[in-house]
């Protein structure tokens, strides 16, 4: 229609997600251009190629660029204060993302995740569920594939992870069930603040049919009509569609209306957080019908995804955990928190802590931990928040990091690399992080099999 040709678009932020966005247009027949602040982004050649009659604006953005565009798809990696984002926002621009086609074309029920911690656990989790279900399931969003790239007549089932940046620049999802697992300090660099933060993922909430609720967590309680059915988990007791723990003779169990349904030592996955995880994946599969024994089934065999308080070895009596992506101070405290009855904690910590206050953190070091081994911008706060009341250790390097923790450790105690922190003053991310110390820590255990 004209009105559709001379609605003028542009897909801002070349990644993965914009290519995703590109395709999603060019396969409507919708004309756009595309842009990115590099001059050289990767891939151009492919991209060039791939969309041959398409402007592709590269370099830094001036002031005024994208003055006078009707809507612009901005990747979740640009900040919506960017200059150039808001001075087109304030010109009228609709800002949008992938999020917004989606719930345009999608035809299948759609499970929607976002939550400070535990998106990704339960995200794989509540796939694995469906699939075990019988269902044909798509698993992305923030996580692996991109959403547009999901898209597929066949799949009855999407479960997608969301970020609060991809929500903050969504306007209706229409979600089947939606969640917001729980919410503490993240990204507040990028946000401003927390009210911008917790606003941004409430945005999930928009439209629902159903929602999850953490019962134990005030914050992720939507403000939604009261005839919207509600499922709930908690780490206390269970309820009509409220999954929470019993404890029968001793044992703890995951319960629904006082029922229990699994032992929680028949987990492979570690720690409190983890059983909240799990009730989740529980209460968001129950919401969109799924088979209750094909769920547990599921649950029983999750092994947990990697870098997430995931177990590495044992060296001389002291067991060594990598939570590499514990990038923010909440998921550090979970970790402490899951691991803590299993004896004290030597903690790896630090990194870039994007505006959070780290007293929170202190406070469960000191709690928990026995020695404290500190890395990268945030060491020195770190340092200084302890004021000398547990020993503590500067090091350069992760090989550094790990012969000091082990020179700390204890037999008995742990060692928990949870840096509470994002990575990328050190390293190319928590991936490589997570490597790194699992490296050091693999070198060390051969180094102690030949001594002894
Ligand atoms: P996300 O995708 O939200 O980053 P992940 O499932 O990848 O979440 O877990 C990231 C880290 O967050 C874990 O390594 C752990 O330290 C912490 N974590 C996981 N689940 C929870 C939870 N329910 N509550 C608090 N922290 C959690």
């Amino acid at each position: 229609s004209t009105i559709a040709t001379s609605h003028r678009r542009t897909v801002v932020g070349l990644g993965v997600t914009g290519l995703s966005v590109a395709r999603y247009l060019a396969a409507r027949g919708l004309p756009f251009s595309l842009a990115d602040s590099r001059s050289a982004p990767p891939g151009l050649a492919e991209i060039q190629a791939e969309f041959p009659n398409v402007s592709i604006a590269l370099g830094e953005f001036s002031l005024e660029q994208f003055i006078g565009e009707q809507e612009l798809f901005v990747n979740p990696g640009i900040p919506l204060s960017q200059p150039a984002i808001a001075a087109a926002a304030q010109a009228g621009a609709i800002i949008s993302g992938d999020l917004d086609c989606f719930a345009e074309a999608v035809n299948a029920p759609v499970i929607a995740i976002t939550g400070s911690n535990g998106k990704s656990t339960v995200t794989t989790l509540v796939g694995e569920m469906a699939e075990r279900a019988g269902l044909k399931v798509a698993v992305g969003g923030n996580l692996g594939t991109p959403m547009l790239d999901l898209l597929d007549d066949a799949v009855e089932l999407y479960v997608l992870e969301l970020s609060s940046f991809q929500l903050e620049r969504s306007h209706a999802l229409k979600a089947t069930v939606a969640t917001v697992l729980n919410v503490s300090a993240d990204h507040l660099d990028h946000h401003g603040s927390m009210v911008n933060y917790h606003q941004a993922k409430h945005r999930i909430f928009r439209n629902c049919e159903k929602v999850v609720i953490n019962a134990d967590e005030p914050l992720s309680n939507p403000l939604i009509p009261e005839d919207v059915e509600r499922w709930y988990f908690s780490l206390g007791k269970s309820d009509f569609r409220r999954f929470g723990l019993v404890n029968e003779n001793g044992q703890t169990s995951i319960a629904l209306v006082r029922k229990p349904l699994l032992a929680v030592n028949e987990l492979k996955i570690a720690g409190r957080h983890n059983m909240a995880n799990a009730m989740a994946a529980l209460a968001l599969g129950s919401a969109v019908g799924l088979d209750i024994d094909a769920m547990l089934e599921a649950l029983r065999e999750f092994p947990g995804l990697q870098h997430r308080c995931a177990y590495v070895a044992e060296i001389n009596g002291v067991s060594w955990f990598n939570d590499s992506k514990g990038t923010n101070a909440g998921a550090a405290i979970a970790a402490l928190e899951g691991l803590a009855e299993r004896g004290k904690i030597v903690l790896i910590a630090g990194g870039q802590a994007k505006g959070a206050d780290l007293r929170p953190l202190v406070d469960a070091m000191l709690r928990y931990c026995s020695a404290a081994v500190l890395i990268g911008e945030a060491a020195e706060e770190i340092e200084k928040l302890l004021a000398t009341r547990l020993p503590s250790l500067r090091c350069e390097n992760m090989s550094e990091a790990v012969s000091t923790a082990a020179a700390f450790a204890k037999p008995g105690e742990l060692v928990l690399l949870s840096p509470a922190c994002a990575s990328f003053d050190m390293f190319n991310g928590y991936v490589d992080r997570g490597n790194q110390f699992e490296q050091a820590v693999n070198a060390l255990a051969n180094k102690s099999e030949t001594q002894e």
